[in-house]
């Protein structure tokens, strides 16, 4: 047994969410369980629904809507009995639960959200908040026995390293942002969804991915028409899709592979940049694009970061590095009960005044 099953209560439940850029998702999760029950998802009230209103508009809805929806929840035969609540946020966070920067929920610049002390008053009950990553990466705590580093690869990257029972991020929440690390020094670099340029994120993600896809094939319209790319796009650069990319990959297509491959050399120095500065042996691979392309992904990532060599490892040792995280979406949802059932009694002993 591990040391987190021997902590584990199983008959303490968690009332967990996900709020994301797209969409909010409530759920039951019951502490030391793989999966979530009773999931309501709904479209989160944020920049994406409601692009025209200011941050501080944006920000106001969305809390309202979170709280809203954990009150319901909680008041429900799903949320009832509930030990505490857990959310995982998209977006840094510092280590006492204040919210820095919600750039996919409302855009610009706002105030740090004290939101955990918020949802503490207006629920009632123990409430942790966590970065999204991080609460994923706690799904993999007890599986894994090493030190490793979660990558996610959808429209954006992130990441978090997590070792002996913690992710290490400082206190201030600075840290687990590699999608935002400069690999394109270039005035003209790729603009990053962040405002940045030429950062990891926007060069590697699915979104970057589809811009270079796009690009290629503008560029280079003979090898695009002979791809399968262009059945698909039905010959029009602009009509390819990410599914497409992933699709074409899987397939072994020619033109789809070389473009992910040139597209997997800055992602590889960034993992060569971890493993060089600490040591880390083991990366884990989510998100949406990750997955669609499946074992794909970390062959051809394993071809550059061989290429480009691990100080002290041999190739066998490099390429066993990189494997795929789990294929489903439920990530923060599982990770943040984890989070919850190992640091919960530190809470209760504090709130408890005992
Ligand atoms: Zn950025």
């Amino acid at each position: 047994m591990t040391a987190t099953s021997l902590t584990t209560d199983a008959s303490r439940t968690f009332v967990v969410a996900d709020l994301g850029g797209t969409t909010l998702r409530v759920g039951r999760v019951a502490a030391g369980a793989g999966s979530a029950e009773a999931v309501r998802r709904m479209p989160t009230e944020g920049i994406g629904r409601y692009p025209g209103l200011t941050a501080r508009t944006l920000q106001d809805r969305v809390v309202d809507q979170l709280t809203r929806e954990l009150v319901s929840y909680l008041g429900s035969s799903g949320g009832e009995g509930a030990s505490a609540v857990g959310v995982s946020f998209a977006g840094p966070m510092t280590k006492d639960g204040t919210v820095l920067a919600g750039p996919t929920l409302w855009g610009s610049a706002t105030p740090p959200l004290p939101i955990t002390n918020m949802l503490t008053r207006r629920l009632g009950v123990p409430v942790v908040v966590a970065n999204d990553i991080t609460a994923a990466a706690w799904r993999y705590a007890s599986a894994e026995t090493d030190p490793f580093c979660l990558i996610t690869i959808s429209s954006g990257i992130g990441h978090k390293v997590f070792r002996n029972g913690e992710v290490l991020i400082s206190d201030a929440g600075h840290g687990g942002e590699i999608g935002h690390w400069r690999v394109d020094p270039a005035a003209d670099a790729l603009p990053c969804e962040c405002g940045g340029r030429g950062h990891l994120g926007a060069m590697a993600s699915g979104r970057g991915v589809l811009l270079a896809a796009r690009r290629a094939a503008a560029g280079d319209p003979r090898s695009f028409g002979l791809s399968a790319l262009a059945d698909t796009a039905g010959g029009d650069p602009a009509r390819i899709t990410n599914e497409d990319v992933a699709r074409a990959v899987r397939a072994d297509d020619p033109f789809a592979t070389g473009v992910l491959r040139a597209c997997m050399v800055p992602l590889a120095q960034a993992v060569n940049c971890v493993f060089t500065a600490i040591g880390v042996r083991r990366y884990l691979f989510i998100g949406g694009f990750a997955v669609a392309v499946g074992h794909r992904f970390v062959t051809l990532l394993g071809d550059e970061l061989t290429r480009l060599g691990c100080f002290g490892l041999g190739d066998e040792e490099i390429r066993a590095m990189l494997s795929l995280g789990a294929e489903d979406d439920d990530h923060c949802l599982i990770g943040m009960a984890r989070m919850l059932d190992r640091t919960l009694p530190a809470l209760v002993n504090i709130g408890g005044g005992a």
